[in-house]
């Protein structure tokens, strides 16, 4: 077998969103959008709710009947897409809550699916999702008449704690949903790091709970191990994987791995990454194929089975820092040829 194997600790998942929920004195939610960060959203789903999570987020109506088939009924699911065009079935039958953006979808919400739960996105100057401060005004005594369940924004600089876009973001937020008498949900992971102006009624962690930055003292949740298929020894001179990228200057030990850019070991870190094993920092050399990486082992007297990509001493984000992008990229990135295990 040559597949790389991917271990999800679900107790370590657990274990943040408890570590995340102890941080504010409001219900926790859990936001498992993309097929929860690429760890299966079904499993992801079961073991936070077991955990104590009773609101979720997912980002479109089809992740959400995934979803609520898998955690069944009690949760709720809101979706951050709101209500598209041919969603109302799907929003019916599954029990989802479209958190609408625009007054079209309060519109297209109302004539499909009225007296349906909803909530309301707004938009504190992300510009990305949610009604603009006109908009909601124009519409907001409208909206609230339909008595919606929540109302939300999003920060965008939440992971650098002292931009001011934060305290502005907060500040429209107050302002735009003052006297109004329904739960906020300001935070993701990073605004629940910002403290308690932040947390309002609902926090809606994603990255954190599977052991991401910004969430720096989070329990690692994610381990690759990826099988060496062949080890050789290249003499001083010799180069090692496509356009020579590697040139040995010394006597060097090469294994071969199975896991390459095809399996979301994104191509651009190339010689930046290391493997661990036994406390040993073994070096990638050259390129990064796509079903292979080349690794320095001269090292290790005998060369294991497997060397470790992902795990408590090398976490996803220093993956993602070799790879010149965030580990939210690398955890959607984690392909679908691994061998997956799944820790309970
Ligand atoms: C993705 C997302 C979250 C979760 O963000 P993290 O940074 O992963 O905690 C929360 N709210 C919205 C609107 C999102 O798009």
């Amino acid at each position: 077998m040559s597949n790389a194997t991917l271990t999800i600790d679900l107790n370590a998942l657990a274990a943040n969103w408890r570590a995340l929920d102890r941080m504010t004195d409001v219900p926790t939610g859990a936001v498992v959008k993309a097929d929860g960060y690429g760890l299966d959203a079904g499993r992801v789903g079961r073991a936070l709710a077991d955990a104590g999570a009773r609101h979720f987020f997912v980002a479109a109506a089809e992740e959400g009947a995934i979803l609520r088939r898998a955690i069944g009924e009690g949760p709720e699911i809101s979706v951050f897409s709101g209500h598209m065009a041919g969603d109302a079935e799907i929003i019916r039958s599954a029990r989802l809550t479209p958190l609408i953006n625009s007054v079209d979808q309060l519109l297209l919400h109302v004539e499909m699916l009225a007296g349906h739960r909803f909530g309301i996105q707004l938009d504190s100057g992300m510009n990305r999702l949610g009604m603009e401060p006109s908009e909601w005004a124009a519409v907001r005594a409208i909206a609230l008449a339909q008595e919606p369940t929540l109302i939300m924004s999003h920060l965008a600089c939440a992971d650098t704690p002292d931009h001011p876009m934060n305290a502005q973001q907060l500040a429209t937020f107050r302002d735009m949903t003052e006297g109004v008498d329904v739960p906020r949900s300001l935070a993701a992971t990073g605004g629940i790091l910002l403290g308690p102006d932040y947390h309002f009624d609902l926090t809606r962690p994603g990255v954190g709970l599977y052991g991401g930055l910004p969430f720096a003292q989070a329990t690692p949740v994610v381990s690759l191990d990826v099988p060496v298929i062949q080890v050789r020894d290249v003499a001083v001179g010799e180069t090692v994987g496509y356009a020579n990228a590697f040139v040995a200057k010394t006597p060097t030990k090469v294994a071969t791995v199975a896991a390459g850019y095809a399996d979301g070991l994104i191509r651009a870190m190339g010689g930046q990454a290391s493997f661990r094993h036994a406390g040993q920092t073994l070096p990638a050399l050259g390129r990064v194929s796509m079903d292979m990486i080349t690794v320095d082992v001269t090292a290790l007297e005998d060369v294991p089975d497997h060397l470790q990509l992902i795990g408590p001493e090398q976490t996803v984000d220093q993956v993602a820092e070799w790879a010149g992008t965030i580990g939210y990229e690398i955890l959607t990135s984690l392909g679908g040829r691994y061998a997956r295990v799944y820790l309970s």
